[in-house]
């Protein structure tokens, strides 16, 4: 998807990002049988989204520069965080029963890292 440290277009706006993820949301928590206490949208300078252990969801607001499967693939991952709080074998099977092709997002993810960085 991309060949090189990618300058990325806006793909979405902040609200439209904000329903994006609510739908991915939904669908992950049918799939891993939880809820966040809450979820937020916030900039961050290191990491794509994040889980605490009171079940609260940060996502980055720089999602709004990433297609719509690593968005869904970014929620997926904190969302399945709720119930198993590290990357174990449990954890990367229940990733994989709606991201079969994890290692490649993951892949992706990794490429577009450097994006992160840059306001
Ligand atoms: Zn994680």
């Amino acid at each position: 998807m991309f060949a090189q440290a990618p300058q990325l277009k806006k793909q979405r706006s902040l609200q439209e990002l904000r329903l994006l993820i609510r739908r991915c949301e939904i669908i992950s928590e049918k799939v891993v049988g939880q809820k966040p206490t809450s979820l937020r949208l916030k900039p961050m300078k290191s990491q794509w989204g994040s889980c605490n252990s009171k079940g609260v969801i940060a996502i980055n607001t720089k999602l709004m520069y990433l297609p719509e499967r690593l968005v869904a693939y970014v929620v997926h991952h904190e969302v399945v965080h709720l119930k198993i709080h590290n990357h174990g074998v449990n954890f990367k099977q229940l990733v994989e029963q709606l991201f079969p092709d994890r290692l490649m997002l993951d892949r992706q993810l990794r490429l577009v890292a450097p994006i992160l960085k840059q306001k």
